[in-house]
């Protein structure tokens, strides 16, 4: 458990970073800071493990101040995970993930096993990936090592700072799906900043909402939606809302990024073992998103219930498309 008693950051040039915050994290819950930038996320991230000091007020973990532990002990008990990950260029995959253990001083066959789980784990094949150079990783994959070199020393605490904001969205969804499914299994207590609602209400146990240096609410998603305490909160909130409702798998179709169905095949299943995933065309595109990281296609049922088919491809020239749109 981490506590916030009463902190403040202020910085030396007098710039406020947070304002007399109060919090509990729970053990083994993902609890995430949003807000706009430069709301004082990543100050308070940093506090926690001691990379800022607090101006007053105090941290505690486990009951302890932050400042009564030593610094390393401290800090190999928190795997911390940035927007880039800064892998060691001139260390092969394996060598940037035993870094923590080797300073705990674990056997090697220990860290072997631990690397080999943990790259299984997040969907990259250890016999292929254990000696590459971080020059021959994709964004994604990169971003996949920075979070089990964050996990490898099997830390209680898990520190993560907009991990996937630099990322393309099909990559983010799934990196998104791999923490989720990750967190189902190990529970370790997480937590997670960012700015994207949709990413909060998909991760967060617990939703904290930070605005310039005020934590102005905290809870579940259904606090924070069905009871704000004000109109910022609300607002906050319902423009997230707005926004991902406007990214729907519509503007995918209207764009002519699909595949027709014969009328032959409408009625039977098109094929049994995606008749689960048949998905609505106004739902959000990060449904989709999610659904093709794990299968090469989906069945989208349009407005006059005729099926459709949108496949990856689909999505890939969807993508570059924009891409191009936006300059
Ligand atoms: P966020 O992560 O929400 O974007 P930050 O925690 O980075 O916000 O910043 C909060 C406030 O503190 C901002 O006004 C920012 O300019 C200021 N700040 C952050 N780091 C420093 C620093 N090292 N020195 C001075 N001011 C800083
Ligand atoms: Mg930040």
């Amino acid at each position: 458990m981490i506590e916030f008693f009463n902190v403040n950051k202020v910085y030396p040039n007098g710039n406020v970073g947070i304002r007399n915050m109060n919090l509990t994290i729970n053990d083994g819950e993902c609890t995430v800071f949003i807000g706009p930038s430069g709301s004082g996320k990543t100050t308070a991230l940093k506090m926690i493990n001691r990379l800022e000091n607090t101006s007053s007020g105090e941290i505690r973990i486990f009951d302890k101040n932050i400042l009564d532990y030593r610094i390393n002990e401290l800090r190999w008990d928190m795997g911390y995970v940035l927007q880039q990950v800064a892998l060691f260029p001139h260390m092969n995959v394996e060598e940037n993930i035993s870094i923590v253990p080797e300073l705990k001083k674990w056997k090697k066959g220990k860290i072997d096993s631990r690397t080999d789980e943990l790259l299984d784990m997040v969907g990259l094949n250890p016999k292929e990936y254990r000696k590459r150079r971080p020059s021959e990783l994709s964004g994604g994959e990169a971003q996949r090592i920075g979070i089990v070199r964050a996990l490898a020393a099997d830390p209680k605490f898990i520190l993560m700072d907009e991990p996937f904001s630099a990322l393309d969205p099909v990559t983010r969804t799934g990196l998104q799906n791999d923490i989720k499914k990750l967190q189902e299994k190990i529970h370790k207590t997480v937590v997670f900043v960012t700015h994207d609602i949709d990413e909060a209400f998909f991760l967060g146990d617990k939703i904290c909402i930070i605005k310039v240096g005020e934590l102005v609410q905290c809870g579940t998603r259904e606090d924070l939606t069905d009871n704000p305490v004000n109109n910022f909160v609300r607002e906050f909130i319902s423009l997230g809302i707005k926004s991902s409702h406007e990214k729907t798998i519509k503007n995918i179709v209207n764009r002519g990024f699909f595949e027709e169905i014969p009328l032959e095949h409408q009625n039977a299943a098109y094929n049994p073992e995606d008749v689960t995933v048949t998905l609505n065309i106004s739902d959000n595109i990060n449904n989709l998103f999610r659904i093709l990281e794990q299968k090469e296609y989906v069945v989208i049922a349009d407005e006059r219930k005729r099926k459709i088919i949108i496949r990856r491809s689909h999505i890939f020239s969807y993508l570059r498309e924009d891409g191009d749109a936006d300059g």
